[in-house]
């Protein structure tokens, strides 16, 4: 039997999600548990990843399988495409397998052309609807589907309330809106040199392929590499037949979410607009009414809506976005989903529905994204100087968090200030989608209008960034790049605070101080925490972070960089030093100064970390980082060194490497220089010593890692120099303390002979930041500057140093985990690479078997909740 491409709604159900898209699997559940649904079809995803194999056209099989649906529909709904007696109109709206809000592309009202129009008008008596209902749907037409540009109709539209008097959409009459949707076919024609089709089937397939080529547009493609979504999961399209929301002031729109977004609270909330269509709400354009107005209204339309809220919440147990229309006081459900939220509304919906019997304490775990717990961790506005600064506005508090920067009125503005490495607040009279990748650079967003569904909000909400939104207040001036609040002019670059939490706005920089967790945060934790198998550790390097980390629970060090406790001006002098001798005596003094530092910084980790493991990293620099450039520094280093600064400037010369990050670093070193692991190896063993002694009740067992290896006798080598310095002050103490020498596959050389490398290692740790590099062949450091190019051209869909690349990297570590095993069954497994704190690389690791990740402290409650999905995952 040959592939089905399209459904009617009757013909699904929720679990066809891959195929029919989120919001076809939804319409086609909500019709059949009873819901009032304007009924119509799904394209499926096949469909469009067929378009994009058949070069973005739609074959002829799949065109005839659409028509002969549209046949089905005009059946079930009694109306005619293009009919001049009871005439189909639809919509067509994406609908991927994930959510992505406002990413891609609607179309209302299709199926009208000018004679469509008058049958309208005269058969409802309201011309005014059906001539809105045009211009509409050649704005969106033109713009959607011939990209045209909304700027060119909405001038149109500016000019025409200018010319009547008029400050609304909605006082424009019905002689108004003809002439407009004139002067609107005028522009599409000089525009695009021919007329505006007429034929309902050729707008049809016009629209179903531009929403098929919205799945690749910029912003889709930004927003897919954010929210971990592939790309060949393609987009559904959904037509659906009309329901009117413009017909009147007894019609409406609205959307609404069954719990609040932002905080989370059991209360319906969302927003109203009446004799409005769809977009007219989340654009922005006009300022909506609470919904809770709509019950003055619409009492039976909204008794009706939250009986519906209450079925929706009951039958997916989550809280439900939903979108819905009132044509003549009756009530049509255009959408449902499962809400996006801020992440500290997810942990109080979360535990909300678990204490209401709705989910259990897994579904709750496996019900929240990791990625967005990052936000509730981040620093607040400080209270005290908080109090101090005066309130200059204040608007909807759309998504929460605290934000300081410079004010910039543009998304390329944003992106281009913050590349330099500047703070800044975005200021928009309102967001679009095109301007998601400036609302990612900035700390915070501010927009004039809109409310809390208009893009701005839900974006930010969803990428936890701080928004304020819909501050009328503020007089803008785009283009001269200033705006008044408070009787002040705010020019680009001024300071400016705003606290997306309360929606106050205030004048200059606040700072902002480190956010403090509990509560569910706390509660959800502790159940991911009895459902994960692996261990989360950190990755620190002072007492400080690892301090930070344990209070986000981490469960030890998976890494300490010892070359990050040298950067320090009092330091560096003593390691360029170090690099700089050319005999082994004066390296050995050199040394003698860097030891008893370390060893005190090892102690203070230890402290900090209260007897759990702590894995030190022998050094790993590429020298010239530490070597100095200033011919100050030069010169001071030549005369503390007794050489002349020709000498000093001849051995940076002779460090200097064409490729540092492949040159002399890591386990190269010990071997070049073994005293220096000596070194490394007495201050290690030293200081925990010491913090055993001072602490009975703990069990010190240090872990040494050896970095970058590829040989296994290089290892060995450096192994027996930590052997036998280690033992040797083991046994001068008196002592049966017990340490481990471990090393990194990062290498891949190193994961190929990993099971030879096992038999001198007591546990190995992936260094997945070097592995990535040496498996690609690409730097670490350079990749960015044609990684782009790269997810352009859908070569690479995520930056691999973000996210594990599972299908070769993933495969060395695979690899390398069984063959060490096979000759090291003690042998722990671990990885410390910036993937440890990626979910998706979480899970993977869960998968492979690893014992534990370690990952920068701010990233470790998200590791320890995505080792947590990934084992209820497994479960399943
Ligand atoms: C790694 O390479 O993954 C690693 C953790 O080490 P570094 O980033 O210090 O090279
Ligand atoms: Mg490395």
């Amino acid at each position: 039997m040959s592939k089905k491409y399209v459904y009617l709604f009757s013909e699904g159900n929720a679990n066809m999600r891959e195929l029919l898209g989120g919001k076809g699997a939804n319409l086609a559940e909500m019709t059949n548990i009873g819901l009032p649904v304007p009924q119509g079809f799904t394209i499926t995803t096949e469909a469009c990843t067929q378009y994009y194999e058949d070069g973005q056209k739609i074959n002829n099989g799949i065109q005839a399988e659409i028509m002969e649906h549209i046949t089905k529909l005009e059946g079930i709904t009694g109306k005619k495409f293009g009919d001049l007696e009871n005439p189909l109109l639809v919509s067509v709206r994406s609908g991927a397998r994930a959510s992505m809000p406002g990413m891609m592309d609607t179309i209302l009202n299709l199926g009208l052309n000018e004679d469509v129009v008058d049958v309208l008008a005269k058969k409802s008596g309201n011309p005014r609807w059906a001539w809105d209902c045009y211009r509409r749907f050649i704005q969106m037409y033109s713009d959607v589907v011939m990209e045209v540009g909304k700027k060119y109709f909405e001038q149109l539209i500016d000019q025409m309330k200018e010319a009547r008097g008029v400050t609304q959409d909605v006082e424009l009459t019905a002689d108004d809106l003809k002439e407009l949707a004139g002067q609107f076919k005028a522009e599409y024609k000089s525009k695009i040199g021919q007329d505006f089709p007429t034929d309902p089937k050729e707008q049809l397939m016009g629209a179903i392929k531009a929403v098929f080529r919205s799945w690749d547009n910029p912003r889709a493609n930004v927003y897919r590499r954010d929210n971990d979504i592939p790309y060949s999961w393609g987009t559904a399209v959904n037509v659906q037949s009309m329901a009117f929301g413009n017909m009147g002031d007894d019609c409406g729109t609205g959307v609404a979410f069954t719990r609040n977004p932002a905080t989370g609270e059991k209360k319906l909330f969302g927003e109203f607009l009446t004799n409005a269509q769809g977009e007219d709400v989340v654009a922005g354009i006009r300022t909506p009414m609470p919904i809770s107005e709509m019950s003055e209204k619409f009492p039976e339309a909204f008794a009706q809506f939250e009986k519906v809220c209450k079925i929706l919440e009951d039958h997916y147990h989550d809280m439900q976005d939903m979108e819905f229309t009132v044509e003549n006081g009756k009530l049509y459900m255009l959408q449902t989903r499962n809400g996006k939220r801020t992440p500290a509304a997810a942990l109080k919906i979360a535990c909300d529905l678990v204490d209401e019997g709705m989910i259990d304490e897994k579904q709750a775990v496996a019900m929240i994204d990791p990625r967005t717990l990052d936000t509730l961790l981040h620093p607040q506005f400080d209270g005290e100087v908080l109090k101090k600064t005066p309130v200059i506005g204040s608007a909807l508090a759309a998504s929460p968090g605290a934000a300081c920067g410079k004010v910039v009125f543009s998304a390329e503005d944003a992106k281009a200030w913050a590349e330099r490495g500047e703070k800044v607040v975005l200021v928009r009279l309102e967001t679009s989608p095109e301007d998601i990748e400036g609302m990612k650079a900035a700390q915070g967003i501010l927009t004039v209008r809109g409310g809390m569904t208009s893009h701005a909000a839900v974006v930010a909400r969803g990428m936890g960034k701080c928004c304020v939104s819909g501050c009328g207040a503020i007089k803008m001036d785009e283009e001269n790049k200033q705006f008044e609040l408070a009787g002040k002019t705010f020019h680009e670059g001024d300071w400016l605070s705003i606290d997306g939490s309360t929606g106050k706005i205030y004048d200059g920089a606040i700072p902002t101080v480190d956010a403090s967790i509990g509560g569910e945060f706390g509660r959800v934790m502790g159940w991911a925490d009895q459902y994960r198998r692996l261990k989360v550790r950190t990755n620190a390097d002072t007492p400080h972070d690892a301090a930070q980390a344990r209070k986000f629970g981490a469960e030890g060090i998976g890494l300490c960089r010892t070359e990050h406790m040298f950067f320090d001006a009092d330091r560096i002098p003593a390691i360029r030093r170090m690099i700089c001798s050319d005999t082994v005596e004066q390296r050995e003094a050199a040394l003698a100064v860097l030891e008893p530092m370390q060893q005190s910084d090892f102690e203070g980790i230890y402290e900090a970390m209260e007897g759990l493991p702590v894995t030190i990293r022998f050094l790993d620099p590429p020298l010239h980082e530490f070597v100095p450039t200033e011919e100050a520094d030069i010169e001071l280093l030549a005369k503390d060194m007794g050489k002349s600064v020709a000498e000093i400037k001849a051995i940076i010369a002779g460090l200097h490497e064409f490729n540092p990050m492949m040159g002399h670093r890591g386990c190269r070193l010990a071997v070049t220089y073994p005293e220096i692991a000596a070194m490394q190896t007495r201050a290690v063993i030293k200081a925990a010593l010491n913090v055993q002694a001072k602490h009975p009740e703990w069990t010190m067992v240090p872990e040494i890692m050896i970095p970058l290896v590829g040989e296994v006798k290089e290892l060995a080598y450096v192994k027996k120099v930590v052997v036998e310095t280690a033992d040797a002050i083991i046994k001068e103490a008196g002592s049966n303390m017990k340490y481990l020498v471990g090393t990194m596959i990062e290498i891949p050389r190193a994961a190929l002979t990993a099971d030879e490398i096992a038999k001198q290692a007591d546990f190995f740790s992936f260094g997945t930041n070097d592995l990535t590099q040496m498996t690609f062949g690409f730097s670490r450091d350079d990749a960015g500057k044609f990684l782009d190019a790269y997810y352009d051209k859908k070569i690479y869909e995520n930056d691999p140093f973000a996210k594990l690349d599972q299908t070769g990297v993933g495969k060395l570590v695979d690899m390398a985990c069984k063959m060490g095993r096979a000759t090291n069954p003690e042998l722990h497994l671990g990885v410390c690479g910036e993937h440890g704190g990626d979910p998706s690389s979480v899970e993977f690791f869960h998968r492979t078997g690893l014992d534990y990740v370690s990952c920068s402290p701010f990233r470790v409650p998200i590791a320890r909740l995505a080792a947590a999905q990934a084992a209820i995952k497994d479960e399943k």
